[in-house]
């Protein structure tokens, strides 16, 4: 069995918080465990809680056909959430919820090694954008410690705001290129490394 499904078992028995206690199913997240992307969204809504998978509900479906938009499909990226139980009622997750549920984000982050973390919707975006505003920094990215980080409305937003559809479409159609970029510079920086530039010689005018 690989860590990260050992890393999920522990995270599904997981009771730290009250919500434990409310939950049917803790969703600790789903895709492959070398996921060049990782989605990271902000918690579990009914259907998820029912399903102990994520975005499985409307903003699930909306997910899947953006992820086609770049010929995606679920198994190929990581999907996981800030916190991995339903704060019931769908209410924001609660700031001891998101210290609580940090290690094991941390721990999927460690394992999975992704290239890209795609953050979903503002509570996913405070963790990596901290004094950010999603309208301002949407479809924009940072990279830190070999990690490129791009923010995103969550898909849910799309559903009451249909403005937002286009938004997120375009948005994710920048992931593409930001990935081949990325693996560009990894080659270059690799071929550089096996073979150095021979020092130019500074030539004499006399
Ligand atoms: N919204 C989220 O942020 N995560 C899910 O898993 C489902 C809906």
């Amino acid at each position: 069995m690989s860590a990260l499904t050992d890393l999920n078992k522990e995270i599904a028995l997981c009771r730290l918080c009250e919500i434990a206690k409310t939950r049917t199913k803790s969703v600790p997240g789903e895709g492959a465990e070398n996921a060049e992307i990782m989605f990271i969204g902000e918690a579990p809504g009914w259907n998820e809680d029912q399903q102990g998978r994520p975005f499985v509900g409307a903003a699930g479906q909306f997910l899947n056909e953006l992820l086609a938009s770049i010929n995606l499909k679920r198994p190929q990226v990581y999907i996981a959430n800030v916190i991995k139980c339903r704060p019931p009622g769908n209410r924001d997750p609660l700031p001891i919820e998101i210290s609580n549920c940090q290690k094991w984000l941390d721990k999927q982050i460690e394992l999975i090694s992704p290239k890209i973390i795609v953050t979903l919707g503002r509570y996913s975006m405070a963790k990596f954008f901290p004094g950010k505003t999603i309208s301002q920094i949407h479809g924009t990215s940072q990279t830190r410690n070999g990690i490129i980080y791009f923010a995103m409305y969550h898909p849910a937003a799309a559903l009451h705001q249909g403005n937002l559809r286009e938004t997120l479409k375009r948005d994710m159609l920048k992931l593409p290129p930001l990935l081949a970029q990325e693996k560009a510079l990894k080659i270059k920086a690799a071929e550089e490394e096996l073979n150095p530039e021979p020092r130019v010689q500074q030539l004499s005018m006399f």
